[in-house]
């Protein structure tokens, strides 16, 4: 079987969608994932056509399919949060035009963080992911939203099976709607990774494994059910390679796009680079070699 596997890249607004293309070339990955601008704002960049043309035709010749890159919304977005009902209209439209957006790009799936109870009780905190999410989905045509399993960090939302479960349920059109798994978060939210293959058969039983459009694999730097949210790179944090190289080959997510969001190494403060590349060989050789040793 062989893997889909990447790292997320920049989306400058120099080379756009090009230089994410170039960027996961370099680590010899074969999908990648990407923000159509800053993580912490609403400015966008127009889109260059030509640009866009280009990198397709770069993905063409080294074998990316379309259909296995992925898109993150920015951070910035909090359906959950409804006490000022213009302020959320505001984001909703956002939401909007980043769907769009990523239409544009030719791309359809885009990875939202499901948002945090503020001001309210989890309970209406998923009523307004829904209603939010409800408005988004009728508005615009069919790029996929996946709701990100979360670590449960402060009051995050979806760091569950059955808190995901709940927003999905309330989705209209459920064709539009799926899940990204993340490791990193799981572990965080108090799921052994040990037992992957159990966690999987309640997720089928609940939503459904042909819902998962994404697979976030990190390691964490804190232990089971800590509720951190700190990436650790693949082999040096507590769920370990074994652990993890068993889900990327786990038979039954075949065909599922993984993506590493681990940190740069850092050799000192002016000398950083990324692992990506040394990641993605590691797991393609099914072996752990530490790359950070030379
Ligand atoms: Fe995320
Ligand atoms: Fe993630
Ligand atoms: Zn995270």
């Amino acid at each position: 079987m062989s893997l889909i596997i990447g790292s997320h890249v920049g989306f400058g607004n120099k080379k756009q969608l090009l230089g994410s293309v170039e960027e996961a070339l370099s680590y010899k990955a074969n999908t990648f994932m990407f923000y159509t601008g800053s993580t912490q704002s609403t400015q966008r960049s127009e889109l260059n056509d030509e640009l866009t043309y280009e990198a397709y035709k770069l993905m063409v010749e080294n074998n990316i399919n379309s259909s296995n890159v992925i898109v993150h919304a920015p951070y910035i977005i909090n359906l959950a949060n409804r006490s000022d009902e213009s302020k959320f209209m505001f984001y909703v439209n956002f939401f909007k035009d980043e769907l769009n957006r990523v239409k544009t790009l030719g791309f359809d799936k885009i990875v939202l963080h499901p948002g945090s109870a503020v001001n309210c009780t989890k309970e209406e905190g998923i009523k307004n992911i829904i209603d939010g999410l409800n408005m988004v989905i009728n508005d615009t045509t069919s790029v996929k939203v996946l709701l990100e399993f979360m670590a449960g960090k402060g009051n995050e939302l979806g760091s569950s099976i059955d808190e995901l479960k709940s927003i999905i349920d309330g989705i209209n059109n459920k064709d539009r709607i799926g899940v990204c798994l993340d490791s990193c978060h799981m572990n965080d939210a108090g799921i052994d990774l040990n037992k992957f293959d159990e966690f999987l058969d309640e997720f089928d039983k609940k939503i459904g494994i042909n819902k998962i459009g994404c697979f976030h694999i990190n390691d964490s730097m804190n232990p089971i059910a800590s509720h951190k949210d700190r990436h650790a790179n693949i082999g040096f944090g507590t769920i370990g390679f074994e652990t993890l190289n068993s889900i990327v080959y786990n038979s039954r997510l075949s065909g599922i796009p993984f993506i590493l969001e681990t940190p740069y190494i850092n050799r000192n403060m002016s000398d950083e680079y990324p692992p990506y590349k040394y990641e993605i060989e590691n797991f393609r050789n099914k072996k752990f070699i530490d790359f950070t040793i030379q």
